[in-house]
């Protein structure tokens, strides 16, 4: 990564249109790379994420750009399709399987209960737990159905390696633990291993899983600084680790709040947050605002999206890129 530059990007599933809670990504990692180096501005990207073909709803990717657009969020360059870049990630797997940090897995999800039924582990619902490790040393002549990052190997492999020194200021590895520092949650640390263990980089049914397309795709574009919602920030130490194992820089990450619906979860596409209204964007974009903790606008009737933008990228500064 280099110090003098800033790529950003925002990232959305074509799952379904923006809502108010994706608006907040959107605007931040907008807000981020605009505000860069005292208001020079970085360059900002948006990058479609539909490798998760069964849950991508038809239209929803041009719907998205366009709502986009009409809260004034344009990106530097036509956006990238992940779609598109399955031969990347098999090059990527490939790099992985050549150096013995990736594996092919036969287990069911059924076989991985029973693993773990047979090792005592209490069942819970709703917890995924981590692979129990079934696959590590080969297949026993079963059928591959998706392959694995070998978490624990590289893990106990990177805790002995030196780490750059520009990297070593984003994340660390000490007593088994991935460490990191977010730019809005601060310090932060997992136990991948532990809590994620052997995680799929291609799924059973052939698809590509998110943790190694992000990884391949942020690094082909360069992207220096990560800005998302807080329910990825837990996706983070995978993606450090994904990305030293295939030699990739680290970008800076800021995870932003969360909306909640009335009942206290998440808003989702899946939990049925509603579409942005395209012909009110600068109200939407004042509540997506006020989540970030910018100022709200003093005459918004008579207030243009440019200006409401520009006060929030000066707001933004003080507010967030302290770390910078
Ligand atoms: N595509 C992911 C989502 O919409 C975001 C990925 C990211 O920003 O890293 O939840």
């Amino acid at each position: 990564m280099s110090a003098g530059s800033y790529v950003g990007r925002f990232a959305p599933s074509p799952t379904g249109p923006l809502h108010a809670g994706s608006l907040v990504a959107a605007l931040a990692s907008w807000l981020d790379a605009r505000a860069w180096n005292g208001g020079q501005g970085g360059r900002w990207l948006v990058r479609i994420e539909d490798v998760d073909t069964p849950r991508c709803m038809p239209g929803a990717a041009e719907r998205i750009l366009a709502q986009l657009a009409s809260c004034g969020l344009v990106p530097d360059e036509p956006p990238r399709w992940q779609s598109h870049r399955g031969a990347q990630y098999q090059q990527a797997l490939d790099q992985l399987l050549a150096c013995t940090l990736a594996y092919p897995c036969a287990c069911s999800r059924k076989d991985i209960e029973m693993a773990h039924a047979a090792a005592g582990h209490a069942h819970q619902r709703h917890i995924e737990r981590p692979y129990p490790g079934t696959c590590r040393h080969g297949l026993q002549g079963r059928t591959a159905r998706s392959w694995r990052f070998a978490t624990t190997k590289f893990i106990q492999k990177q805790a002995l390696a030196p780490v750059h020194k520009t990297q070593q200021a984003i994340f660390s590895i000490a007593n088994n633990c991935l460490h990191w520092t977010d730019r809005r949650l601060g310090p932060q640390q997992q136990d991948v291993e532990h809590s994620v263990g052997d995680f799929v980089l291609r799924r059973a049914d052939g698809l590509w899983a998110y943790q190694l397309a992000v990884v391949v795709d942020d690094a082909a574009q360069a992207i220096t600084h990560v800005v998302r919602g807080e329910d990825l920030a837990d996706n983070t130490p995978r993606q450090i680790l994904l990305q030293q194992a295939l030699q990739l820089p680290t970008p800076q990450y800021l995870h932003t709040p969360l909306v909640r619906g009335a009942d206290g979860e998440k808003l989702s596409k899946q939990h049925g947050a509603a579409p942005l209204v395209l012909e009110s964007p600068l109200q939407a974009l004042q509540t997506a605002a006020n989540v970030l903790g910018l100022p709200a606008l003093v005459h918004p009737d008579n207030t243009s999206l440019g200006d409401a933008l520009s006060l929030w990228i000066n707001a933004w500064m003080p507010l967030y890129n302290r770390a910078l």
